[in-house]
């Protein structure tokens, strides 16, 4: 690096000694300008977009490979940076995608990474955002969002020591409440910049100068978690008026030697004043910002580099405006100490539509495979990290690391988003595996060390060996499918990452009809229930096992054995299942029923809650629940929209992002087959073969109230060469008004009104896709007397497109590119021994009705438990012995001690340098539910009663740095209107010595815990 300022010597030197006095050849530029009161200050944002997967994988565009699909090498861009960086100290970059940036690092011998702290350190390079990629904001859930942006600050504070200021979402297509007020304010962000709201919302925000505002993304947390939001007047590109600078792009360069032709520098003066002002009429205060730089550029930094310094230059020269190399960070700086007033934004910005026929609402349904193995993963990640805690982390592995790795990547937006190609949605799923292959090791250790002894010192190599089954939802399950002969049983330990105990029923598949389920720590059996595992399950399970484990699934089990489990929090419970002893009790069969033939209705459900179905229309039609007084008519249909190709008015078709339907289609069941349904004691199902390509599987359990439906679409045929986009309805008679709720990434429930935006008046061209929404945790409707609400297990896209109903988008299966980048269309194909069909998706959604002001506590807790499934695992045998040898029944907390019904711990693990990261997360919203909506308690003493915490400290949520820290720092921004007199409530700061936590209203609290360590359970 040291060679530039010895070449400009030697290029003087030779310039004298050859007496050539011309013009001069060699301009000193003046980079060196700072802010001018007084004038129009342009702060010049040099940046690179890089995508943490999209077209390729994330390591060919670090390393530049596969350059036929797209040029791209982030290593050239990192490298080439930091030359351009030290030519000249007044140049500025930001970097934003740490998973790159840590790739590069890695590779860094000392003295570049000396040279790069020296950068970071004068502020030449700043790291904004900071998480391991831009995450996506429709579809990942917001335990996943904070878990990547924490894995990247946690780097950059222990590298550098430093924490990123300013949230940078330039590209996701939409924003949502969350991104607002959780993962920037209580992150500790001073401000959020982004580039892609609705075209109508753009116009209407520039005409009025609102394009920059405060949002208050949470009307729980009010001003208290506010944050001021710059929406970028186009894109996140250079303005209008050609000024892209990569060594092929068009613009033209400054030409600023007399000597040669086409000299410009007047005119290039006057476009960039023009674009600089035409700015500035849509901007209140004196400063705008030029995004330079777009997607995978800065490959040669220095041609970037050199026409910013000739802009500033010339531009500074004339006089009119002021331009500077500028951060986010500084640009931020200056609009607060303009002293502005800003225009105060509420809930959030979906859908984003850039144009009429251009709603970006079909990636929240799109890939709905991989967004579910990303939401199970993230689950069982959660699961995981308190596993290693207990059993103690072990640096030289097994841990979490791979996995953790590998879902901060998943949550980029064009990862779980479903906007890749198909190459690249395989590259994520095969990380997540390889994630989870370590972290199942870690689990199945850290349960035979729980189980074997609690008493020793330290427990690395359990004897006992417990399995898990991750491709159980294909009722592949060889742990399990075992023949019970020769006094061999099968012992199923179910562990509860909740921290509440749970009731549940478990399902798992066994090959003998003749079996009994005992309690392990009494002995006492338990009565259980056996279900024919259906046809199309086991067609499911031989074609998808082959494809995903290249194997052939040889014992065959025939029936899924339902149990119900009792589970302490933070712990779990066993039971021995083995063959029934002749003449003894054993798993009952499930009876099926037969119709009789005078009536067409049956009713389902032998506990509180009854469907009742017309068997002759096979038809879902009434539901009632004793236990909470509902009774209403629901109907529940398929169908398809007709996935649009594109016409003459417009070429938009539907594709992987944008949702155009032309036409709906009704799903009639054209094959008569009818219903079948299975009852016994603990749960009843109904059967129905939709048509040829959706089956569905609805069960209603005799100790829950709310009904489970488990769908299986696909392949979705093509053969007629129409794209389609399945979707399910449910229908009621009830009065909603044009009204219905979804969440923010599974947290906060915003009002949707059909047909309507609050920030501008809509003009409607797409009554379906623009009235659709991300849905992470449920959607819901209300009229005066009963809610009906929705639960889902992945992001699905969701609506309710006429009153007293609602719809969620299933599965996608579309013939063309819909012109936003990708260029594949959104067709995903599986293939055994070369014979290639159409992607089967299956999954479950939740329905539940109450009462009006009733439905949340339903909505939270099953919400959690969705997310959080119990984690099932399996050992085998010999005798009857096991309460004897081994701990049947535990729970990390205190005996009895259960998280109060409004809080769930969201973050329990060690970390490597054995502290360890603990968060809280309150679960209801103001007002949501009369006993619940209140301050809770937790008492860590009771959550960690083997362990003395010597320190406590609280932190943002990102924790690198304190809480305390983050509120003194924090900038109060002035916002439009009378000051609210809402008073947002929050935990005081936890008394070291009572180690109380409080929690208010969707408040989410991060501590680092110190502990001194008590008996074995702890680290080493
Ligand atoms: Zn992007």
């Amino acid at each position: 690096m040291a060679y530039h300022p010895l070449c400009c010597i030697l290029i003087v030197f030779l310039h004298c000694a050859t007496g050539y006095l011309a013009e001069a050849e060699y301009i000193a530029y003046n980079t060196s300008s700072g802010i001018v009161p007084g004038k129009l200050n342009v702060h010049l944002v040099p940046h690179s977009h890089d995508d943490v997967g999209w077209l390729k994988t994330v390591d060919q565009y670090y390393v530049g490979s596969n350059n036929s699909i797209q040029g791209a090498c982030v290593r050239n861009v990192l490298d080439s940076v930091v030359s351009a960086l030290l030519e000249d100290k007044n140049r500025k970059f930001i970097y934003v995608e740490q998973a790159f940036f840590q790739r590069w690092w890695r590779q860094q011998s000392c003295a570049v990474k000396k040279i790069v702290k020296g950068l970071i350190s004068s502020g030449q390079l700043e790291f904004i955002n900071g998480g391991m990629c831009m995450h996506d904001e429709a579809a990942p859930y917001y335990v996943d969002m904070i878990d990547q942006t924490t894995l990247g600050h946690l780097f950059i504070k222990q590298e550098f020591g430093l924490t990123p200021r300013i949230g940078w979402q330039i590209d996701p297509f939409g924003h949502s409440a969350v991104q607002a007020y959780l993962l920037s304010s209580e992150v500790g962000f001073d401000a959020l910049y982004f580039s892609r709201i609705d075209y109508q919302d753009r116009e209407e925000r520039k005409g009025i100068k609102n394009l920059e505002v405060v949002w208050s993304g949470s009307k729980t947390l009010g001003s208290s978690a506010n944050v001021f939001t710059g929406i970028f007047p186009v894109n996140y590109e250079p303005p209008p008026g050609k000024f892209y600078f990569e060594v092929n792009d068009a613009s033209p360069v400054i030409q600023d030697d007399p000597l040669l032709f086409d000299y410009n520098v007047q005119e290039r003066v006057d476009d960039f004043v023009a674009a600089a002002i035409s700015q500035a009429n849509i901007t209140r205060a004196n400063h705008i910002m030029f995004t330079m730089g777009t997607d995978f550029k800065y490959q040669y930094a220095k041609s970037w580099f050199r026409e910013m310094d000739k802009f500033i230059h010339y531009v500074n020269q004339d006089g009119r405006i002021n331009v500077l190399y500028s951060t986010p960070s500084i640009y931020t700086d200056a609009k607060y100490a303009a002293n502005q007033i800003w225009h105060l934004k509420t809930d959030d910005f979906f859908p984003y539509a850039d144009g009429p026929n251009r709603y970006w609402t079909g990636y929240f349904s799109s890939r709905p495979a991989i967004k579910r193995y990303v939401r199970m993963m993230s689950g069982y990640y959660l699961a995981a990290r308190q596993l290693e805690f207990l059993m103690g982390r072990n640096s030289s592995g097994p841990t979490t690391d791979g996995l953790a790795d590998a879902l901060a990547i998943a949550q980029h937006h064009d990862a779980v988003s479903g906007t890749e190609q198909q190459h690249v949605a395989n590259d994520y799923a095969k990380r997540l595996y390889i994630g989870y292959t370590e972290a199942e090791k870690l689990v199945g250790l850290s349960l035979g060390c729980l189980t074997e002894s609690l008493s020793s010192s330290s427990c690395s190599r359990p004897s006992t060996k417990f399995d898990q089954c991750p491709l159980l939802n294909l009722s592949y399950c060889p742990p399990s499918e075992l023949e019970f002969s020769h006094g061999k049983s099968l012992v199923v330990l179910v562990y509860n990452p909740l921290g509440w105990k749970r009731e549940d029923v478990i399902q798992i598949p066994v090959v003998s009809a003749s079996v009994v389920v005992r309690d392990a720590s009494n002995g006492k059996e338990i009565e259980s229930q056996l279900l024919p595992i259906a046809d199309i399950s086991m067609r499911l399970r031989n074609r998808y096992v082959k494809a995903y484990l290249g194997v052939s699934s040889s014992a065959t089990p025939k029936y899924w054995l339902a149990f119900p489990v009792s589970v302490p929090p933070l712990g779990f419970s066993t039971y021995v299942i083995s063959s029934a002893a002749k003449g003894g009790s054993a798993a009952t069969m499930s009876a099926l029923y037969l119709p009789r033939s005078n009536d067409p209705h049956v009713e389902i459900g032998h506990g509180d809650l009854k469907l009742l179905y017309n068997v002759d229309k096979r038809e879902l039609s009434y539901y009632s629940s004793s236990k909470n007084s509902v009774k209403s008519s629901l109907g529940q249909s398929f169908k398809y929209y007709i996935g649009a190709v594109g016409d003459k008015s417009d070429p938009q078709a539907s594709g992987a992002y944008v949702f155009r339907p032309n036409g709906t289609t009704p799903i009639k069941s054209d094959s008569q087959v009818p219903l079948k349904i299975l009852q016994g004691p603990l749960l009843d199902e109904v059967h129905q073969q939709v048509n040829p390509w959706i089956y569905q599987i609805t069960r209603v359990y005799k100790a829950n109230d709310h009904v489970e439906f488990e769908f299986i679409v696909g392949p979705i045929p093509i053969e007629d060469g129409i794209g389609k986009e399945i979707a399910t309805q449910f229908t009621t008679t009830m009065t909603t008004n044009k009204t219905f709720y979804t969440d923010s990434n599974g947290r906060d429930f915003i009002k949707r009104v059909r047909d309507y935006r609050s920030d501008w008046e809509l003009q409607v061209h797409q009554p379906v896709a623009g009235n659709y929404y991300p849905i992470n945790l449920g959607i819901y409707v209300e009229d005066n007397k009963t809610e009906l609400s929705l639960l889902v297990d992945r992001c699905m896209g969701g609506s309710s497109v006429q009153d007293g109903q609602i719809e969620l988008m299933l599965h996608r299966r579309l013939l063309h590119d819909d012109g936003k980048g990708v260029v594949e269309a959104l067709n995903e194909t599986v293939c055994v021994n070369d014979e290639c069909s159409g992607l089967t998706v299956q999954g479950k959604f939740y329905l539940k009705i109450d009462q009006l002001g009733e439905g949340s506590k339903w909505r939270r807790t099953a919400g959690q438990e969705i997310y959080s499934p119990l984690l099932i695992s399996f050992s085998e045998q010999s005798g009857d012995s096991w309460a004897n040898s081994h701990v049947p029944k535990y729970t990390a907390m205190e005996p009895s001690y259960n998280l109060p019904d409004s809080v769930a711990i969201i973050t329990l693990q060690t970390r490597k340098d054995g502290s360890v990261l603990f968060r809280l997360a309150h679960l209801y919203e103001v007002g949501e539910d009369k006993d619940l909506s209140k301050l809770a308690v937790v008492d860590l003493k009771k959550v960690f009663p083997r362990k003395k915490i010597c320190k406590i400290t609280e932190t943002n949520l990102s924790a690198n740095q304190e809480r305390s820290e983050m509120e003194r720092k924090k900038l109060k921004w002035k916002v439009e209107g009378a000051p609210s007199s809402y008073e947002v409530v929050r935990g005081r700061p936890v008394n070291p010595s009572e180690l109380l936590v409080e929690l208010g209203p969707m408040e989410i609290r991060t501590f680092l815990l110190e502990f001194e360590y008590c008996n074995h359970l702890s680290d080493d």
